[in-house]
């Protein structure tokens, strides 16, 4: 049998922070990971390329986690994205800022964050433990007294950390196991749901428009013919739908959407960039300029060759219409296709493919000061398993390594 000070489940982002940040204190730890390698989910993140943070201000940043982004303000008191800039060149890692205010590493390989992070580990005396998954954890009174692995073997240590992460993404090792756990010891857990996941559409012209990438679109959502939000920015067509920035920062409110049986369509202005004077001008003009073509033709000048057939499609275009042959009121037709191509959303795709998950562990039951469980005597919390989640741009790793440097700060011996 072992005794440790320290025992850490779960060796992702948040888990190699808080391991190192004990380590460092002098404390025995001892890091768990069920996968055969730590940081594996890190490893693949912002296209394996590690979107580590954002340069987004206090106040801002918080914003981005809606209403349970209060929770943050103590965290990030402690340790923000200027401090985690700092962390990662004192470990040999430079970042670069890039378009969105996104810090990358300089190396543009998430491998040298998860490097820095393991080297950061052993430097502190961390001992890694993987493949060794944690199946149990036995509480007696009102404190963990140990935790039992799926090999039989018993650890113990006087503090605990849960850093297993979401439900996103199983593969790399965050199948839930720590909400199952919180749940046995006694904690709320707010029901994970999918988000910054990609939608299914019901639309027949998916196997043409798949990989189809539409750039500086504004997005509309409605649910029952009504607008719930408008976003602008950049989309891609795949097999079974959409995905991309806008669909998923809009996605979660989606899947709440369809949820409530509501009727949500996805509308896409093409030509968001012109307002209607200006649209019909240039539609007038180039019907003008190609005369005696087919409309296919012309609208090569307005649209990405891949959509030309489904936009004829759809406005009932014929392949053989020329350009002067349109009517004033075909030519509406088309303009209206212009700003508002829909799409019927059937669902989201499931959460094993949504890059967080909302829900978790109800951050009322938690210090926010130390990520202390309100409940148990000697259980901290860190990372995604945190009923928090933000929109891409390095958010959500800041909360993960923030949040996991707080429970590895305030851990006594
Ligand atoms: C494809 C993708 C791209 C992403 N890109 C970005 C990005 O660029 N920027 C950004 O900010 N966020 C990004 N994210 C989100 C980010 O990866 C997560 O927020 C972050 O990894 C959460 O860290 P964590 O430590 O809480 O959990 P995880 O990284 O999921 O780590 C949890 C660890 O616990 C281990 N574990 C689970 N159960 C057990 C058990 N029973 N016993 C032992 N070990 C266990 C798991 O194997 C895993 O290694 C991305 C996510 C995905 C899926």
């Amino acid at each position: 049998m072992n005794n440790f000070d320290v025992i850490v489940i779960g060796a992702g982002a948040s888990g190699l922070m808080a391991s190192g940040k004990a380590g460092e204190q002098g404390l025995n730890v001892c890091l768990l990971e069920k996968k055969s390698r730590p940081g594996i989910k890190l490893s693949i993140t912002g296209k394996g390329r590690c979107n580590i943070t954002n340069n987004a201000e206090l106040g801002e940043f918080i914003s981005e986690f809606g209403s349970n982004g209060k929770f943050l303000f103590s965290t990030f008191n402690k340790f923000f994205n200027t401090d985690l800039i700092s962390f990662f060149e004192k470990h040999g890692v430079e970042t670069r800022l890039e378009r969105g205010g996104r810090y990358f590493p300089l190396s543009d390989d998430a491998h040298s964050i998860v490097n820095a992070l393991i080297k950061y580990a052993k430097e502190n005396k961390v001992k890694i433990k993987t493949s060794c998954e944690v199946a149990k954890i036995v509480k007696e009174n009102n404190s963990i007294k140990e935790v039992i692995l799926s090999n039989g073997e018993i650890l113990k240590a006087k503090k605990y950390i849960l850093a297993t992460g979401g439900l996103s993404y199983p593969q790399t090792g965050s199948t839930g196991d720590g909400y199952k756990f919180a749940k046995q010891l006694g904690h709320t857990v707010i029901h994970p749901t999918p988000a910054l996941v990609p939608i299914v559409l019901d639309c027949p012209y998916l196997k043409q428009l798949n990989g189809l990438k539409l750039k500086n679109i504004e997005l509309t959502v409605l649910a029952n013919e009504k607008e719930i939000m408008k976003l602008f920015g950049e989309l891609e067509f795949t097999i079974f739908g959409l995905t991309g920035p806008v669909i998923l920062t809009v996605s979660s409110e989606i899947y709440s959407l369809l949820q409530e049986n509501k009727k949500v369509e996805i509308s896409i202005n093409l030509k968001s960039s012109l307002d209607d004077k200006q649209l019909d001008q240039r539609l007038v003009r180039e019907l003008n300029n190609f005369g005696s073509l087919p409309v296919r033709q012309m609208l090569k000048e307005l649209l990405p060759l891949q959509l030309i057939d489904t936009f004829m499609q759809i406005n009932n275009i014929k392949h053989t219409k020329k350009c002067f042959e349109v009517s004033k009121l075909e030519r509406q037709q088309i303009f209206n296709g212009l700003r508002t191509i829909k799409f019927k959303v059937s669902s989201t795709r499931p959460i094993n493919e949504a890059i967080i998950t909302k829900g978790g562990i109800a951050l009322t039951e938690i210090e926010q000061n130390t990520m202390k469980s309100k409940l148990i005597d000697n259980l901290y919390f860190c990372g995604e398993i945190l009923d928090l989640d933000g929109p891409t741009g390095g958010f959500n790793l800041q909360v993960a390594f923030s949040t996991g440097y707080l429970a590895g700060t305030n851990l006594e011996a």
